[in-house]
C-alpha cells in the first residue's frame, strides 16, 4: 500500500492533522491505528481546554488553539457532526496569599499575550460557581475562554469529516518498526504488510517513543498514569472546571453536558505502571480537597474510575515537528496531559510543517525534539486538565 501522507495514531491529535491536512487540499491520507479510534490516551481524558498556563509557549499555543474550537464548533465545520466547545472557563482557587501573588503575576502574562484572565474575589467566585463553598478561598484566577467539550462527540465529529473527505482509516493495525534510507523514512511495517508513503506523522502517543527507536532517535517519553472518576448524572450545577492550586496534585472538578462530575487529583505514580493496576485509595484522597469546596458531594456517587496516560516529555511541553535525521518524518506527541485541548492547533501546526516549511506561530519552532537535545528545556507550572 502507498500513501501521500501516512498518520500513525488515531487518537485526537492523528485526526485533528488528517482534518487539518485535508481542509489544505492533500487528498490521499493513511491514518492507523494498533486499537480502534481514541483507544489510547484520547478517550480517557477530562475534557478540560484552557489558555491558562504559566509558559509563553503553552499560553500562546493554546490561546490559538481555543480560537479553533470556536471555529471547529460552527455548523459549517465540525459542528454539523456534534463537535460542541462548551466555553464555560475554569477557576483555579488560592487558599494562600503567595498563591494570590503567584496568580498576579500569572494574569499579566496571560493577558499581555492576549488571554483575558482575571483575579476574582471570594463573592465573584461564588457568582461564577454558586453551588460552592468560598470561605477558606483568598481569591482565583479566572479563566473565561476556557472550558470542555465532550470527547466522544469531538471523536466522532473528527472521524466523520475525515472519513467524507477520503481519509483512509486503518484499525487494529499496529506499525512494528519504521524502515528509513538516505535521510527519509520509506515505509511503515505493519502486521497487514509494508505502507509506503512521502510523508510520516508520528502521532502514536506513547508508541511514539519505540517507533522512533525504530530507526535511531530518541524520544524521551514517558507513560505517567493518572486516574479520574465519574458521578451519576445531576440537571446543570455550574459551568466552569474548578480546580484547587493549593491542595496539591491540583485536584479539580468538572460538570459534563449529561450532567454527571468528572473529579481527578494526581496522585503518585510510577512511570510505564499497567493500566490495570487499580488504586482504589485514589477516589477518597481526589474527593477529599473538591468535597471541602462542594460538601453536597458526600451525597453523590461515583459510578466508575478508570486510568490513563499522561504520556510526558521532559519539560511538559509538546514534541512537535520534524526532526533533523530525515526529511519526511514529523512528530506529534509529549503532551504531558494538554493533547486534548491542543489538538486543533496541532493539526494546524504540523499541517503546515509539512505543507510550508514551517509553522506560522513562531512559539511552536521552539518545541521540537533539537530543544530537548539541547538541554534548553521550557518551565510550566500548571500541569491540570
Ligand atoms: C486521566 C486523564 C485526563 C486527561 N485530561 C486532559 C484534559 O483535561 N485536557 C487535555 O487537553 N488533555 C487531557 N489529557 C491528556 C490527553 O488525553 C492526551 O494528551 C491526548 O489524548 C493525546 O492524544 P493523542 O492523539 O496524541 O494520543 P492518543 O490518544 O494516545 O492516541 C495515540 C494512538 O496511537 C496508537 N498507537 C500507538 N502505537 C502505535 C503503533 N505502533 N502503531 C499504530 N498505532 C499506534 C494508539 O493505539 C492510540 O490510539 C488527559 C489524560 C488522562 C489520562
Amino acid at each position: 500500500m502507498r500513501a501521500d501522507v501516512l498518520i500513525i495514531g488515531a487518537g485526537i491529535s492523528g485526526l485533528s492533522i488528517a482534518y487539518t491536512l485535508t481542509k489544505r487540499g492533500v487528498k490521499d491520507i493513511v491514518v492507523v491505528d494498533a486499537e480502534y479510534v481514541g483507544s489510547g490516551s484520547t478517550s480517557r481524558c477530562a475534557t478540560g481546554i484552557r489558555a491558562s498556563f504559566t509558559s509563553e509557549e503553552h499560553v500562546v499555543l493554546m490561546k490559538h488553539s481555543v480560537e479553533l474550537w470556536r471555529e471547529l464548533s460552527k455548523p459549517e465545520e465540525l459542528g454539523r457532526y456534534g463537535l460542541a466547545f462548551d466555553q464555560g472557563g475554569y477557576v483555579w482557587t488560592a487558599s494562600k496569599d503567595e498563591s494570590v501573588e503567584l496568580f498576579r503575576r500569572l494574569v499579566t502574562l496571560q493577558n499581555s499575550l492576549g488571554v483575558p484572565t482575571r483575579i476574582v474575589d471570594p463573592d465573584k467566585l461564588k457568582g461564577l460557581v454558586p453551588t460552592m463553598k468560598v470561605d477558606e478561598a483568598k481569591a482565583a484566577l479566572y479563566d473565561p475562554t476556557a472550558g470542555k467539550s465532550y470527547v466522544f462527540d469531538t471523536l466522532n465529529a473528527y472521524l466523520m469529516a475525515c472519513r467524507r473527505k477520503g481519509v483512509k482509516i486503518m484499525e487494529f493495525t499496529s506499525v512494528r518498526k519504521l524502515v528509513a534510507s538516505g535521510g527519509r523514512v520509506k515505509a511503515a511495517v505493519t502486521e497487514r504488510g509494508e505502507i509506503e508513503a512521502d510523508t510520516f506523522i508520528v502521532a502514536a502517543g506513547g508508541g511514539s517513543k519505540e517507533l522512533m527507536e525504530s530507526i535511531g532517535i530518541e524520544v524521551p517519553l514517558k507513560n505517567l498514569p493518572r486516574h479520574v472518576m465519574i458521578t451519576e448524572a445531576f440537571k446543570p450545577v455550574f459551568s466552569p472546571l474548578v480546580i484547587d492550586w493549593d491542595a496539591g496534585g491540583a485536584p479539580f472538578i468538572v460538570q459534563t453536558k449529561e450532567g454527571n462530575f468528572i473529579i481527578g487529583r494526581e496522585i503518585a505514580e510510577e512511570p510505564e505502571k499497567s493500566l490495570k493496576s487499580v488504586r482504589i485509595d485514589f477516589i477518597p484522597t481526589a474527593i477529599a480537597p473538591i468535597a471541602k469546596w462542594f460538601p453536597w458531594l458526600k451525597y453523590v456517587r461515583v459510578m466508575r474510575y478508570w486510568m490513563g496516560y499522561y504520556v510526558t516529555s521532559p519539560d511538559h511541553h509538546p514534541i512537535y515537528g520534524p526532526v533533523e535525521e530525515y526529511e519526511n518524518v514529523y512528530l506529534a506527541c509529549g503532551y504531558s496531559g494538554h493533547g486534548y485541548m491542543l489538538a486543533p492547533v496541532t493539526g494546524k501546526l504540523i499541517a503546515e510543517w509539512v505543507l510550508d516549511g514551517r509553522p506560522s506561530i513562531p512559539q511552536a519552532e521552539r518545541l521540537t525534539l533539537r530543544r530537548i537535545r539541547e538541554g534548553k528545556l521550557i518551565e510550566e507550572l500548571a500541569i491540570v486538565g
